[in-house]
């Protein structure tokens, strides 16, 4: 959409000249303009998206550093190893720290 700078108007992006007052258009500055806040939209609506989909992601990956953990609770405990949980524990939770879960 092209509005013209003499009345207002807005004119399709191909117009060459303003359908109301016959007004030049600067087609190329506007055409700009408008294609650049189109991508923006598209961008926006492409984050929204993103998003959602990355809640889902970092709810699988907490469910399994706990399954994880879990598991190598249960592991060690079999093995009535101790140590390696007083790695992995803290280990496991600064990971989830870091991946912001
Ligand atoms: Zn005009």
């Amino acid at each position: 959409m092209i509005t013209c700078t003499r009345c207002g108007k807005k004119n399709e992006d191909n117009s060459q000249t303003c359908r109301q007052c016959g007004h030049k258009l600067q087609s190329g500055f506007a055409r700009f303009n408008g294609s650049s806040l189109s991508s923006k939209k598209n961008r926006d609506s492409f984050n929204i998206s993103f998003e959602n989909s990355d809640i889902y992601a970092k709810h699988g990956e907490a469910w399994i550093y706990a399954l994880f953990l879990l598991a190598a609770v249960v592991f060690f405990t079999y093995q009535q190893v101790y140590w390696p949980l007083y790695i992995l524990t803290p280990l496991v939770a600064i990971l989830a720290w870091v991946r912001k879960i």
